[in-house]
């Protein structure tokens, strides 16, 4: 029997809902049930995958090639199940959905309304889950009390209504901001949003409360007398140094306890965290420090490269060293010496990225990793501009560029007119839609012998997630690799350029694909472990 957790959110966003999720997600795989966690975003975009990575942060991709919420990525970090396309839903998507329907009649001839036809696609969304494993998360984005969110709220009400209070449980997640003139933590949002809750049909059975110090009993009595929850169900959520210590304080403070009680389940077994004290251990006690100089375009909001950052931990996790991050617009060094800012770098990554703007200095930053023998990580962007880098530099083809920057004499990066998805052919044109178009999700990559990557990987052949237009250009793989730019991971057909590496570099490796979408705390991608290692050498030597 699948149990269903429905978790809101209130007072403001940004609450950590997503995470919260994932870590009740990965206490209850814990006590040895599966868990299915999926996102429904009331904002009117089909995918977040044409949103700015400014405005939404990083945009997920699954393995069958979906563009998702980042909240999926916690989901998969912390579970470690593979998210799916159908883990995400959107009201853009749901809308259209419908929209066909109706265009091709199956409504017969019914007026087309919010209620009941939207809230019952929204429903069947969740229904589709039922049966996919013993406990089904589902968030709600957004904040309660938006316009946006009214038809989501609407369906797991009924929803809620429809399996009966043993399938079906509401968690709310709330603040409770300190006020320092009154020195206390103020329970008034949280009673609003509750209220808010309510006037919609949803009781939460569970509050899950934000707060950056210690809840007082008392404030926990009141919230749970105002707000009519049970006191052991108001949760204190407190800020942590890691967000992979959530799983451990939510356990300590009782969410799974409280979550098997809602849902009546006496025999629980009591759930084995000893894989999440040992990742804490390492991150507490680390026995060094590395920089890594993340060269990239969206680096004033953290999210955007959120499961980047995440996979950089897994390798400092796995090394036993801190890793520190070092944010740099790669627009700086198109008019400043890189030494000024990379000096100090153990290790140099050129993140995933999209136009023309800070590509210049993305190159500078290349070269200056090459030419210092500082270890390299290029992703999928990163990976074009080593290239280009190595044409321009190593091979003399001064006028190496990307089509992505307007029409280019060499162009060193083009873009993908043609590519094989499993059986079929994929096409396209410059002209083509810009959404959900790109080479997405996971492909095949056949590394080469005597290559680094294939000592990295200890295999031969792997599947790693893709998101992107353009192509190293195959016809410049002579020349470039004559000049040391070796193409270690080509797709099995031997078409389509996945890995370069130079050959007269301690570590230098760029990736078509994004390997930190795979990367986990307790099971590190290899990529990132020995990049981070290469980090840790050099900070020796220097
Ligand atoms: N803009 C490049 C492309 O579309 C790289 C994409 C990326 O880094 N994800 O190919």
């Amino acid at each position: 029997m699948t149990r269903f957790i429905f978790i809101t959110g209130g007072v403001v966003s940004s609450l950590g809902k997503g995470l919260g999720s994932a870590a009740l997600g990965a206490l209850l795989q814990a006590r040895g049930y599966s868990v299915r966690l999926c996102k429904l975003d009331p904002y009117l975009n089909v995918d977040p995958g044409t949103m700015s990575p400014f405005q939404h942060g990083e945009v997920y991709v699954t393995d069958d090639g979906a563009e998702t919420d980042l909240d999926l990525g916690h989901y998969e970090r912390f579970t470690g199940v593979p998210a799916k396309g159908t883990d995400n839903t959107t009201t853009g998507r749901i809308y259209t959905s419908v929209l066909q329907k109706e265009r091709r009649g199956d409504y017969l001839g019914a007026t087309i309304q919010v209620i009941p036809h939207i809230t019952n696609e929204i429903q069947d969304f969740i229904r589709e889950k039922d049966g996919t494993a013993d406990f089904v998360l589902c968030e709600i984005g957004g904040t309660v009390g938006d316009i946006e969110s009214l038809p989501f709220l609407e369906a797991i009400r009924q929803f809620g209504n429809e399996v009966g209070r043993e399938r079906a449980i509401f968690i709310h997640v709330t603040l409770l901001p300190y006020i320092p003139a009154a020195g206390e933590l103020k329970t008034k949002p949280t009673q609003h949003s509750v209220k808010e809750l309510m006037s919609h049909g949803i009781r939460p059975q569970i509050l899950l409360c934000r707060a950056d110090r210690e809840i007082e009993k008392d404030e926990r009595r009141k919230i749970a007398l105002f707000c009519n929850i049970d006191e052991k169900k108001v949760i204190p959520a407190l800020d942590v140094s890691s967000i992979y210590e959530v799983p451990l304080t939510y356990h300590a403070e009782g969410l799974d306890d409280e979550v098997m009680d809602c849902f009546g389940i006496k025999k629980s077994k009591k759930p084995d965290l000893s894989k999440w004290e040992k990742i804490i251990q390492n991150i507490k006690e680390p026995e060094g420090e590395v920089k890594i100089a993340i060269v990239g375009k969206y680096t004033n909001l953290a999210d955007s490269y959120k499961s980047l950052n995440e996979a950089l931990i897994h390798g400092g996790i796995a090394n036993k060293v801190k890793v520190r991050l070092d944010f740099m617009e790669a627009e700086i060094f198109e008019s400043e010496n890189p030494e000024d800012y990379l000096a100090g770098a153990n290790g140099i990554l050129v993140p995933g990225g999209f136009g023309e703007r800070g590509a210049e200095g993305k190159i500078k930053a290349v070269q200056y990793a090459r030419e210092k023998k500082i270890p390299y990580l290029g992703i999928c962007f990163g990976m074009q501009m080593a290239v280009i880098e190595a044409a321009r530099n190593l091979c003399s083809i001064k006028n190496a560029g990307s089509t992505e920057f307007g029409p280019c004499k060499e162009s060193v990066v083009g873009l993908m007119t043609e590519w094989v998805k499993g059986n079929a052919t994929e096409k396209r044109k410059a002209s083509t839609d810009k959404g959900g178009t790109m080479r997405l999700g996971a492909y095949p990559c056949h590394l080469e012998k005597g290559t680094l990557v294939r000592d990295v990987y200890g295999a031969s052949d792997i599947s790693e997630r893709h998101r992107h237009r353009y192509e190293v250009n195959m016809s410049y793989r002579a020349k470039l690799e004559e000049a040391g730019l070796r193409f270690s991971g080509l797709s099995p057909d031997g078409t389509l350029p996945e890995i370069v590496e130079h050959k007269d570099h301690p570590w230098f490796i760029g990736v078509q694909f994004h390997p930190e979408l795979k990367s986990k705390p307790f099971d590190p991608h290899p990529l990132f472990v020995s990049f981070i290692k290469a980090a840790v050498k050099q900070g020796r030597l220097v």
